[in-house]
């Protein structure tokens, strides 16, 4: 007799943060809309990109399909664990040449994006594992956790640290961390990812770096990733994706980074990376070739100029929302080194209250601080991916909402 998934089914009821956005912000959203025909909405919520794909990387998805189109250049299944080419990019391109880091080829699994990486690298460890995240965070990371039946514990993250969690007071074996933070938009320093790593070493733990949003760090001095710390390849698994720098969220390629002398307990070095290896076997048969060449487009010297020139956008789109929040009183965070800015509700209005005005006032959509958890509670989470003209827009409107506040 079948049975159902209880860790599953008990994240049913509006308790997963898609569920929120698709009932309860976008069902206020149509309401507004059935109420307000003439008003604008701005779109603020999502962290979905929208600027077309680099002219290099259209080139070359073109081309391998056109390959995929003849008999002659056909191919079919390739390595499971990434095409080489990619691979070799993302260790030369990447990480040797815009950060520093020596990582090899056979360190690098590719992925159909960060997404399912970052959930799907708890295969790697024992059930009992308790698993520590930043609050607010990513919803992946804890609904994944609560899927797994793993126990997790919450890392505060708030005003007074800058949104950079305490080191854990309990033990933890796993620890999530996401630098440039998705929804805070903070950045940690060195010191700070130091103590992490010094942290983990010591109690055999294994940082889980999300490093989606390095491109858009500014700041001189803040690291790019986890492996610019002494001692993090002993420690740190780095997840990466060309979701948000090269506008890939369609196309779908991300990666994980298993170094080889990551070691925990009971493994000697390499064997992590072995393990993730006949995972990758067992469960994911690699991603589209076509979009992988889209990939190793975007890493070549013309495509990484194109992709960084968008992400320059993005984070004008983040200054430009800035200064008119600070224009109408607000107090924000984030939006120097990520496309997301945390922005403080007035005194006294709850996350949700501060969606609501603000969408009644102005047409703005965010997503209510605390569906991130609840140390999220009084803030409001925008996106500044979106279009140039809908920014503006937006900004132009909230001088409505500072009347009404
Ligand atoms: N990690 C973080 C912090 C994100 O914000 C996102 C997407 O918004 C992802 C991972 C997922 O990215 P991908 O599109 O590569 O799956």
């Amino acid at each position: 007799m079948a049975t159902k998934n209880l860790e599953l089914s008990q994240l049913t009821g509006d308790k997963t943060y898609t569920e929120i956005i698709f009932k309860q912000v976008w069902g206020k959203v149509e309401a507004y809309q059935a109420a307000h025909p003439q008003q604008q909405i701005f779109m603020m919520a999502f962290g979905d990109t929208t600027q077309p794909l680099s002219a290099t990387v259209v080139q070359a998805l073109v081309h391998a399909a056109n390959r995929l189109g003849n008999p002659q250049t056909y191919t079919g299944y390739e390595d499971i664990t990434g095409n080489p080419a990619l691979k070799q990019a993302i260790c030369a391109n990447y990480y040797r040449q815009k950060i520093s880091v020596e990582l090899e080829p056979e360190e690098i699994f590719i992925s159909d994006g960060a997404q399912s990486a970052s959930v799907n690298i708890q295969d790697l460890f024992a059930l009992d594992n308790r698993v520590a995240v930043q609050n607010p965070a990513y919803p992946s990371f804890v609904e994944g956790t609560l899927l797994a039946g793993r126990p997790l514990l919450n890392l505060p993250c708030h005003e007074q640290n800058n949104f950079v969690p305490k080191l854990p007071e309990e033990r933890v074996d796993l620890i999530y961390l996401c630098f440039p933070n998705n929804p805070t938009g903070a950045v940690a320093t060195r010191e700070q990812l130091q103590a992490f790593v010094d942290y983990a070493r010591n109690v055999q733990a294994v940082i889980i770096f999300d490093a989606v949003y390095s491109s858009f760090i500014q700041t001189t001095n803040i690291p790019r990733s986890i492996y610019e710390i002494e001692g993090a390849k002993e420690c740190a698994i780095e997840i990466g994706s060309f979701s948000k720098w090269a506008n890939f969220t369609g196309l779908r390629v991300g990666w994980c980074v298993i170094p080889k002398a990551l070691t925990i307990k009971n493994t000697v070095p390499g064997e992590l990376n072995h393990l993730w290896r006949i995972r990758h076997a067992i469960k994911f048969w690699g991603t589209a070739n076509v979009a992988q060449q889209g990939a190793i487009a975007a890493l070549s010297p013309v495509g990484q100029q194109e992709c960084q020139g968008v992400v320059n956008y993005y984070l004008q789109n983040a200054g430009l929302l800035r200064e008119g929040l600070a224009a109408i009183g607000l107090t924000c965070f984030g939006g120097i080194d990520s496309p997301f800015i945390w922005v403080k509700a007035f005194p006294s209005l709850s996350s949700w209250q501060f969606f609501d005005q603000l969408l009644d006032s102005t047409g703005i959509v965010g997503v209510p601080g605390c569906v991130f958890g609840d140390w999220g509670e009084g803030y409001l989470r925008l996106s500044a991916l979106g279009r140039r003209e809908d920014i503006q827009g937006a900004v132009e409107h909230l001088g409505r909402f500072a009347t009404r506040a």
